[in-house]
């Protein structure tokens, strides 16, 4: 994806930051926000200077998923006006609509004010100096999503998709909002593509097997990578342990490790 940094490095207009990056989904449940977390722990092991949006307003997890508690966000006043201030976490710099609503209730915003928290959301946050800032986008079509995606200034987006012919369906719906917004997509990442036998390593296609290569033949798009299912990434997203940066080799670590090299 090298020629998505010579193109469309001038069109992201966040100051400081050099691409912006949405990971998006068709539906909730397929590892969109895993997809985001671990992508964006491996280009901070890379040494490169990652943000991370968590613009999910339907799902809030990434504070969960980077092992952060409830957080007061710090705002600071700047010639520009009012600033949030990203937290520090694991080397990357996050902020999330989930810390801005109290734990545990649902961030129950409609059209107008959905839409004000949303600009100022993605308007009014210092990065600093980014290499990369992911934004994890809530799923689906509606509402919440196209104004996040007119707000922000995002190079491409990466779709994620389970291989299930359902899961494909809604991928497609997807792919026609992001063309009804010029927003291009840069690639696929298919998620539980497999399950290793521990014993023998076999592969099982739990939820069928081609999904996300056929949609990326269909998209003219690279598919890059195919994240297996794992115990670990479970685990891992509930105490805050990204498996890409984990100690213990996986392959699951392995293909996001891979990712974030081919971005
Ligand atoms: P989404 O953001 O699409 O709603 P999440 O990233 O929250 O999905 O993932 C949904 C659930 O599935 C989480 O509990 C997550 O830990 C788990 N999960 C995601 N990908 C995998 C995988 N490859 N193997 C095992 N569990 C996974």
């Amino acid at each position: 994806l090298s020629w998505c940094k010579k193109v469309y490095i001038q069109i992201c207009t966040i100051p400081g930051v050099k691409i912006t990056l949405g990971i998006s989904s068709g539906k909730g449940g397929v590892g969109k926000s895993t997809t985001a977390v671990n992508i964006a722990a491996a280009l901070s092991l890379q040494g490169a200077k990652v943000g991370l949006l968590d613009a999910d307003v339907y799902g809030p997890n990434l504070p969960q998923m980077l092992g952060l508690g409830q957080a007061d966000i710090e705002v600071i006043h700047t010639p520009t006006g009012d600033k949030f201030l990203p937290l520090e976490v694991q080397g990357i710099k996050l902020m999330s609509v989930g810390l801005m609503a109290e734990k545990n209730r649902p961030l129950a915003w409609r059209g107008p004010v959905l839409h004000k928290i949303i600009t100022q959301f993605i308007n009014d946050v210092e990065w600093g100096e980014l290499d990369y800032l992911l934004i994890d986008l809530p799923p689906g079509t509606g509402d919440a999503q196209i104004t996040i995606i007119q707000e922000s200034p995002i190079c491409g987006v990466i779709l994620v998709t389970t291989p299930q012919q359902v899961a494909i369906a809604d991928v497609r719906r997807n792919i026609y909002m992001f063309r009804q917004v010029g927003v291009p997509v840069l690639g696929i990442v298919e998620n539980m593509s497999y399950l290793i036998c521990g014993d023998c390593g076999s592969h099982t296609y739990i939820f069928g097997s081609g999904g996300g290569e056929q949609l990326a033949t269909e998209l003219q798009a690279p598919l890059l990578g195919q994240i297996p299912i794992d115990q670990r990434i479970c685990s891992g997203g509930d105490t805050g342990n990204p498996i890409a940066t984990s100690e213990q080799a996986s392959p699951a670590g392995e293909v996001f490790r891979q990712i974030a090299i081919a971005l």
